[in-house]
């Protein structure tokens, strides 16, 4: 059951914790990922997000969610923030944010959008932009399990140089033998590309997926209006809707999006 086993009891998954920037990587030109050092963190399983809150000294504070990059490791939680121009939270995370600063998070939130090294069944994870984060959690749990469940990863991004975690997925099946990625582009093609960028279709998730008599599980993450059609897409070619699990990151602070949920 999806919401079997999550780590952590309620009222500890709902506790704002303070944890501590330790280490900072920089993914592209405009994203980063936030090593945190969360002490007491109850664990987590890959696919899960935290809510970030930031307190201003006036006492104005506000609250955004992120998922989490990597699965986990003791206290240390990572998360991929990308930013946003204009916006209210990620400009700070990505730009001024410093190692040592507090912030407040709380979590694990999350039981559907989840992939547990237990689970078997081939997977199709499908990411436009940041949506990538919490389905490369994915990546890297099955790596750490050791597990052998097939993996096919397709992600679009607008150009060669928006891609997170760029060597670790060009390696491919050299590092995780069973995964194969597929790397799309929207508006920019790198030298040797063939064809020109567009946006994903539904051949190009039969080309790079799996076929539905495989009974995939499809993970499908990013902003809300990819999630629709990839997951559009998806039935279209025959997956069935009850094994598509979508999170869609439009913005936080208004209810649409804010949690996973099932086409
Ligand atoms: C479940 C969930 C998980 C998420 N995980 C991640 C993650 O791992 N990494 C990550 O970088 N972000 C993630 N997000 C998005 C994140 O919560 C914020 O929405 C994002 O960082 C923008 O916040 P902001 O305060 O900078 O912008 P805001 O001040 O909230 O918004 C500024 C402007 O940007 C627009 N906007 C806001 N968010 C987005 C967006 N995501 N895409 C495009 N336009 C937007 C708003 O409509 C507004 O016009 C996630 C969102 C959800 C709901």
């Amino acid at each position: 059951m999806a919401g079997a086993a999550l780590p952590g009891g309620l009222s500890e998954r709902l506790a704002w914790r303070v944890a501590r920037l330790v280490a900072v990587r920089s993914e592209t030109d405009t994203a980063r990922t936030l090593v945190l050092e969360a002490p007491g963190w109850p664990g987590h399983l890959a696919g899960q997000r935290v809510d970030l809150r930031l307190t201003a000294a006036d006492g104005y504070s506000t609250r955004r969610s992120y998922s989490l990059a990597a699965p986990a490791d003791g206290d240390r939680l990572e998360l991929t923030v990308q930013r946003v121009p204009g916006g209210e939270v990620s400009p700070y995370l990505t730009e001024i944010y410093s190692v040592g600063d507090p912030v407040e998070l709380r979590g694990p939130i999350g039981g559907w959008f989840v992939w547990r090294p237990t689970d078997t069944a081939p997977v199709l994870l499908v990411a436009g932009g940041s949506g990538l984060v919490p389905l490369m959690a994915m990546v890297r749990a099955r790596r750490a399990a050791g597990s052998r469940s097939p993996f096919r990863l397709v992600c679009s991004v607008r150009t060669p140089s928006d891609l997170y975690y760029a060597a670790e997925l060009r390696a491919g099946a050299s590092r995780d033998p069973g995964l194969d990625v597929t790397i799309a582009y929207t508006r920019a093609v790198p030298e040797h590309w063939t064809s020109p960028p567009r946006r994903l279709r539904a051949e190009d998730l039969v080309a790079a997926g799996w076929p539905p008599e495989f009974e995939p599980t499809c993970y499908v993450c990013g902003p809300t209006g990819f999630v629709e059609a990839v997951a559009d897409a998806l039935v279209e070619i025959g997956h069935a809707s009850e094994r598509i699990r979508t999170e869609r990151f439009g913005p936080s602070g208004s209810s649409a999006g804010t949690g996973p949920s099932k086409v």
